[in-house]
């Protein structure tokens, strides 16, 4: 049911220079900013074969990305998996006891429905599986 890692979330503090380090300096292919206002961050989102990095900084320091690096510094905030059907995988999170932190999916960057595994659950890392909308490129 898990598909491929789908992302992998990088939390910055000044997301112009960390997507000029990203593009210019690692050369990676720059896909575009998109903005998550309900989760007071702005992505900018990288194409890397099958997968994606996502880097995110908040738009405000008490969104989640913001306390994020107040409490742990810039880096690897979670990691996403691609999971066929969204509902079916937080269903199977609670059913063998993981706890999840969505208990139904909102929406993500790029059509995705998301939902998030409680880091507790998983050994410190914060797990996001995401439903890959009909958008397709
Ligand atoms: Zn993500």
């Amino acid at each position: 049911m898990i598909e491929k890692i789908q992302h992998i979330g990088i939390a910055v503090a000044d997301l112009e220079k960390a997507v000029s380090f990203y593009r210019d300096v690692l050369g990676l292919q720059f896909a575009g900013y998109e903005e998550v206002p309900d989760q007071k961050v702005k992505t900018a989102i990288f194409r890397v074969g099958e997968t994606k990095i996502e880097l995110l900084a908040s738009t405000s320091p008490d969104g989640p990305i913001g306390r994020f690096i107040e409490k742990r510094g810039e880096g690897i905030h979670h990691i996403c998996f691609a999971v066929g059907d969204i509902e079916e995988a937080i269903r199977r999170t609670k059913e063998k006891g993981g706890r999840m932190i969505d208990e139904e999916p909102r929406q993500g960057v790029e059509g995705t429905k998301v939902a998030f595994v409680h880091p507790r659950s998983a050994f410190g890392v914060l797990v996001e599986y995401a439903q890959e909308g009909g958008k397709e490129e």
